[in-house]
């Protein structure tokens, strides 16, 4: 399906409200019928009719299907939030006794899920380094019903070779899931790799704005009305009518986002790699990235976020360097309009900080739609102050 057709035409039935060109917001909770029988049937099979927001509505079912066509799926489901998204996927998918093998340091709410939440019922999980095949084959437990995936990861970038994950998972009967934030739909697709299901916080890219959250869940069809009829309903965190209106709104002009903030990217990357404060830089379509093969195999492009390690001696040069910034923001999250940044040595207490460790001076950046000239002089303020 052309990607044009996807965001301004699929599923928008322009005769039901009046041709107007926006779709309008359906702001209402419950949907009436004209007689017993519709009722009935509606009450009967819940998944293919409107019957009650927490379930179906319009403008949601406008934005399922452009998801779904994104992300080559059957279908797909959309939440209040990313990691509504991640909690749905994994709890319809698991029972007492069952073991998961995840990446390690998946997003951080992920990682709590897996930690915390599920081992009091009974549920473990083991992390693995992902970038070798053989690491997920050694973890397989004869109760492994889940494979979770995150590639390429938010900070270091690190891929899973999605292709093989996806074959040995179904030798043994084991579903995937894949966080696919980092990409979107517009640069991974991993449904046509193999994988299961596929989530994204649409938080980002998609909404793209910094104006809302949300979280999208996508895969078969079976798979996805049974999350429906069961866990998407009984959580309630289904996206609201408006939100899914920005969403809708966002992807309008997602590709074209997606194109700006790529060329961007490139000039704000080849900057910092040649910084004379900039000891290295990460990012998953640079030459200089251990995985840039896996990166051009399974990826059709990378954009927005990137990691550089500064050469300091002392934390408060890294703090000095964000807190001189004027126009980039420091803020987490990324995929909207502004441009951002996060010092790792801000994510842990000040007594952890070792200079020596190249981690603790990572610093996270996202490229926003500024230009990127007026970035650069930005962040030339910043590492004068290192
Ligand atoms: C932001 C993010 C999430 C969570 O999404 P929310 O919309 O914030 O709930 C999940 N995974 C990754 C990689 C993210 O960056």
């Amino acid at each position: 399906m052309n990607i044009s057709y996807i965001v301004n035409e699929l599923a928008e039935d322009r005769e039901n409200y009046y041709n107007a060109v926006a779709p309008p917001i359906m702001q209402s909770s419950n949907f009436a019928f004209a007689n017993c029988e519709e009722m009935r049937s509606a009450l009967a099979d819940e998944y293919s009719t409107f019957l009650y927001s927490r379930g179906l509505n319009p403008t949601v079912d406008i934005l399922r299907k452009k998801l779904a066509a994104l992300d080559h799926a059957e279908d797909c489901l959309v939440f209040n939030s990313g990691v509504a998204a991640i909690f749905v996927a994994i709890l319809a998918n698991i029972k007492s006794g069952d073991h998961i093998i995840s990446v390690s340091k998946p997003y951080t709410w992920a990682e709590k899920l897996f930690n915390v939440i599920l081992p009091r019922f009974g549920v473990t999980t083991s992390f693995i380094d992902g970038c070798d095949i053989a690491n997920f084959k050694r973890a397989i437990l004869p109760s492994t019903t889940i494979i979770y995936l995150e590639s390429p990861n938010s900070w270091d970038f690190a891929l899973q070779d999605l292709k093989a994950v996806a074959e040995l998972a179904k030798l043994n009967g084991i579903l995937t899931i894949i966080d696919n934030s980092y990409c979107t739909s517009i640069y991974q697709k991993p449904i046509d790799l193999g994988i299961d299901i596929v989530l994204q916080s649409g938080t980002k890219y998609i909404g793209g704005h910094s104006d809302t959250l949300a979280g999208v869940l996508s895969g078969k069809r079976v798979m996805i009305e049974r999350i429906f009829a069961s866990e998407y309903n009984n959580i309630g965190s289904g996206i609201s009518p408006f939100n899914a209106w920005l969403l809708i709104r966002g992807l309008r002009t997602l590709p074209m986002r997606i194109e700006r903030i790529t060329k961007s990217t490139f000039q704000i990357l080849e900057y910092l790699k040649s910084h004379e404060k900039v000891e290295r830089v990460i990012f998953p379509f640079d030459e200089s990235f251990p995985q840039y093969a896996l990166a051009k195999q399974q990826m059709k492009g990378a954009c927005g976020l990137l990691t550089f390690i500064v050469k300091a001696t002392k934390r408060e040069q890294i703090e000095n360097f964000c807190n001189r910034l004027q126009h980039i923001l420091l803020a987490v999250s990324w995929g909207g309009y502004e441009s951002l940044i996060v010092a790792k040595c801000v994510c842990m207490a000040t007594a952890d900080f070792d200079a020596t460790n190249p981690a603790h001076r990572m610093i996270r950046m996202y490229v926003g739609l500024e230009e990127p000239a007026y970035l650069i002089e930005d962040l030339e303020l910043g590492f004068s102050g290192i």
